[in-house]
């Protein structure tokens, strides 16, 4: 009862203030109403939303083709005794070169070069008395669909050590973790391409000779490149990937970035962003620095578009107690990381590809 009374008491209230002021009120009474087509904040973000849930959906799809097993196979491959621990010049590096030639051409993945021809020969004295013989870098490319003309390197050497007397250096972690992840970095891509969602921007797959003797396979393409250096955006380059150092025993879902702020702070935004996005890995920057003695930043493939004013990151799983000795085997790699690591560089790749505008250079 009591609350009846109450109720109705507060329903004259309401009708005589809304009586009042539409009296009063002339001029919003004759005000329009806001236009119906015109979309509110929120539609446009919900339109937003939706065009991000799909390029999201679009980009893990094609990274998902990325797996452990897929990487095991490469790696057990790459650094199995049959490859000599392919050495610059000598049988295994060859061997290793046709595997390679072969993958990606049962891919479907065409050749840099306009013949055809996957190798881009470098002559012997180029190696300056490091190499016995001529080698060779494998070179593969998938085209861009709306900016053809700028080029994004992927990049990983795949020779290393060789035999020494009696022992075999397979390299499984130095290279051919960089070099299954380049190889599965191009299936992904390529599986985009064939369901008509290839990269805006060409894709130059670069699997280097002669790092170990000493940067000459990059040295040689960037002093001989198949496609123009200053139309070449970024060089994502990949040696060592599989495995963890020490500092990182305790929680290896790392990686550590090297270059990535050094010529365009939109590269290492874009990619810390990427990384938020898809892959939550822990970013190392500590090899960054410039004043780190490894000086990690001039010795690998990379330096050399780096040094040609294009901006480079370089993915690095640190040293550990087999780096460059006979006992870095496949069956010490960690997969599971392998897999995030090369996930996080297919992702990055992807965005620099697709995105409208070509990455800024901002630094000297
Ligand atoms: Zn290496």
């Amino acid at each position: 009862m009591k609350n009846s009374i109450l109720l109705l008491l507060t329903l004259l209230l309401i009708s005589c203030g809304t009586s009042k002021s539409g009296s009063q009120d002339q001029t919003a009474i004759s005000t329009p109403p806001p236009t119906p087509t015109a979309p509110s904040t929120t539609t446009v973000n919900t339109v937003k939303d939706k065009v991000e849930e799909k390029t999201v959906a679009l980009a893990t799809k094609y990274a998902e083709s990325i797996t452990e097993d897929d990487l095991k196979k490469l790696v057990y491959k790459l650094a199995s005794d049959e490859f000599e621990g392919r050495k610059t010049g000598e049988k295994g590096q060859k061997i290793a070169a046709q595997y390679i030639v072969d993958y990606y051409k049962n891919l479907g993945v065409s050749a840099a070069n306009t013949d055809g021809n996957y190798l881009q020969h470098i002559p012997v004295e180029y190696f300056r008395g490091r190499s016995k013989d001529a080698s060779e870098n494998v070179i593969a490319y998938i085209k861009g669909t709306e900016k053809s003309d700028e080029y994004i390197v992927l990049s990983a050497h795949y020779d290393h050590l060789g035999v020494r007397g009696e022992e075999i250096y397979n390299g499984a972690d130095d290279d051919a973790s960089g070099t299954s992840a380049v190889l599965e970095i191009a299936e992904a891509f390529q599986k985009a391409s064939k369901d008509g969602k290839g990269p805006k921007r060409s894709i130059i797959f670069l699997n280097v000779t002669g790092e170990e003797e000493g940067l000459f396979g990059s040295k040689f393409y960037t002093e001989n490149p198949i496609f123009p250096l200053e139309n070449t955006v970024v060089n994502l380059n990949i040696d060592m990937v599989g495995r963890f150092d020490k500092k990182h025993a305790d929680n290896p879902e790392f990686v550590y970035l090297i270059g990535a702020d050094k010529l365009s702070q939109e590269l290492h935004d874009l990619s810390e962003a990427v990384n938020k996005k898809y892959t939550n890995l822990i970013l190392d920057y500590t090899y960054n620095d410039e004043n780190d003695p490894n000086r990690f930043y001039y010795r690998s493939d990379h330096y050399n578009f780096a040094k040609n004013n294009i901006p480079i990151i370089f993915y690095f799983n640190g040293v550990h107690e087999d780096y460059h000795k006979p006992t870095d085997t496949a069956d010490k790699i960690r997969y599971d990381l392998l897999q995030k690591r090369t996930q996080l560089i297919f992702y990055t790749a992807w965005e620099i590809a697709n995105r409208e505008n070509r990455l800024v250079i901002d630094k000297k």
